[in-house]
This record gives structure tokens, C-alpha cells and sequence, in this order.
């Protein structure tokens, strides 16, 4: 799993899918950034 920032509505989510969807708002591409995890 992947996690990814939705910027227009600002919520963190995890998907697997190579172009995620925002649960919440629907943003795609551009509106995402995906985040690494930083935690061993
Ligand atoms: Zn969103």
C-alpha cells in the first residue's frame, strides 16, 4: 500500500491503484502526492 495526500481536501489515504482516486473528493493526478514512509 501507498499512501497519498489528497491537497484539495487534505486527507491522507492508502491505495494500491497506479492513478489512486481521493475517497473524499475524487482528485486524481496532479491533486495527489504520494507520500514515502519516513518510519522504519
Ligand atoms: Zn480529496
Amino acid at each position: 500500500m501507498a499512501k497519498y495526500f489528497c491537497n484539495v481536501c487534505e486527507v491522507e489515504f492508502e491505495s494500491d491503484d497506479e492513478n489512486p482516486v481521493c475517497p473524499v473528493c475524487g482528485a486524481s493526478g496532479d491533486d495527489l502526492v504520494k507520500q514515502e514512509d519516513e518510519a522504519e
